[in-house]
């Protein structure tokens, strides 16, 4: 394994820190406090190539390499993890499509991507069903016409309000099935749909080829107030059998292969956190004086700055390894994303309510940057499987 980045990848951690230097950190107390989604933001990553990493040179997509992936998550992560984390789903939501539908379904569902700023929903999560995804009751059951018919609620659905796409898991047959299976409710009927805004805040969308699809008021979070995230229903949404990815009984496994990608990506979106409440806990740090000294020096000080600067390093080796395993596709890949996973949300955890308390009172105050930053650091270890359950995989691995 080699540290050293390629030229590639050493032109995207430069073009993605500049844009977070001057497209993002410097209004984002402003943005957060306004919490309105930034569809500018997003746009513009998408103009600089930073959105839907995952899609296939095949239809014109960037397909870039995993480790490029996390480096591109990281640097975006260090402005705000609400916008990489709304960018990043469309990359959780389209890798299914890309690593197992078929070359129709690749173009049909991705290529528009490629062509606009879309956004994408990976709709896997429901109320009865978190951690325990195989419990899902939504479903698909064959119709008078031949066709699927999807019903079900999904919840906490990040870019739900605003998606153009959704990946949706479902069982097939009834609510109770042990099979699941992987569906596209695409691009083309949502454009199609007749869309209307609900008093709640969500939208009803009407759907070309029948059934309706309802979001719920986005939800009111602790952080990441620049992401969306919202429920998610499907009434009798009439699904085409070519909207099914890849073999319909494979859903599940299709769902966890996609997970292994993404757990490194959320590691990467930690270690940019930590990294970020590190650098605004310096520089306070050196600035303020209390007994004479500056509190940067005090020793006690000292050592919380180092053991912050050793949380991040770790974390980020951590990461790298995880996704130099995907990149090869090594057999433990699986342990190695959790490993990396659970180190940065540690990290991203132990820096940002540290760096709170070197803040002293001031710390406590929402115009100083690292109050954002602790309230954003809980989600990484809940999101896309909570520390446990990444334990429980090692765990079942390594015994
Ligand atoms: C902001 C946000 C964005 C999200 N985005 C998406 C998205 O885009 N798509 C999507 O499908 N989902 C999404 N989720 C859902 C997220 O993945 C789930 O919240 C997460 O998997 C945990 O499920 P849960 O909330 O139901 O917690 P539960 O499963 O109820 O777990 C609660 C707690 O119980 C304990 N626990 C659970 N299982 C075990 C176990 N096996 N062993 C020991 N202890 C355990 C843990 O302490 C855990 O924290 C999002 C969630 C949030 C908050």
């Amino acid at each position: 394994m080699d540290f050293t980045l390629t030229e590639d990848q050493q032109m995207y951690v430069e073009m993605v820190q500049k844009f977070v230097k001057n497209k993002i950190i410097p209004d984002i107390l402003k943005r957060e406090k306004e919490h309105e989604f930034p569809l500018d933001i997003i746009s513009e990553a998408w103009e600089l190539g930073l959105l839907n990493l995952c899609i296939p040179a095949s239809v014109k997509g960037y397909e870039i390499d995993i480790v490029s992936t996390a480096l591109i998550v990281r640097e975006l992560s260090y402005g705000d993890t609400g916008i990489s984390t709304s960018a990043m789903c469309n990359d959780l939501a389209n890798a299914v499509i890309a690593q197992n539908g078929s070359d129709e379904q690749r173009k049909t569902f991705l290529r528009p991507f490629v062509e606009e700023p879309l956004i994408a929903s990976f709709c896997l999560t429901e109320p009865g069903a978190g951690s325990d995804n195989a419990a899902m009751t939504s479903f698909i059951k064959k119709g008078d016409g031949g066709k699927y018919i999807l019903n079900g609620e999904k919840c906490f659905i990040t870019n739900a309000s605003y998606a153009s796409q959704f990946t949706v898991f479902c069982k097939v047959g009834k609510p109770g099935g042990v099979m699941i299976a992987c569906v596209i409710i695409s691009s083309e009927s949502i454009r199609n749909g007749s869309v209307t805004s609900l008093p709640t805040g969500g939208r009803e969308i009407v759907l070309p080829e029948g059934g309706v699809i309802s979001t719920g008021k986005p939800e009111d979070k602790l952080g990441q107030l620049l992401s969306n995230t919202a429920t998610v229903k499907f009434e009798d949404v009439v699904i085409d059998n070519d909207h099914i990815i890849g073999n319909r009984r494979l859903g599940f496994q299709y769902a966890m292969d996609v997970l292994d990608y993404a757990r490194p990506m959320v590691a990467a979106i930690g270690v940019g956190l930590a990294k970020r409440a590190l650098d605004v806990t310096l520089e306070y740090t050196r600035e303020r004086k209390q007994f004479g000294q500056r509190i940067c020096d005090m020793p006690v000080a000292r050592d919380t700055l180092v053991k912050m600067w050793k949380k991040v390093e770790l974390a980020d080796m951590a990461l790298m390894k995880a996704a130099w395993k995907i990149q090869e596709k090594a057999e433990d890949r699986g342990n190695y994303a959790s490993l990396a996973k659970n180190t940065a949300a540690e990290a991203a955890l132990f820096c940002a309510n540290e760096g709170l308390h070197l803040h002293g009172g001031y710390g406590f105050m929402s115009e100083y940057e690292i109050s954002k930053l602790a309230r954003d650091a809980h989600i990484i270890d809940i999101y896309e499987g909570v520390r446990e359950v990444q334990d429980m995989i090692v765990g079942r691995e390594i015994v």
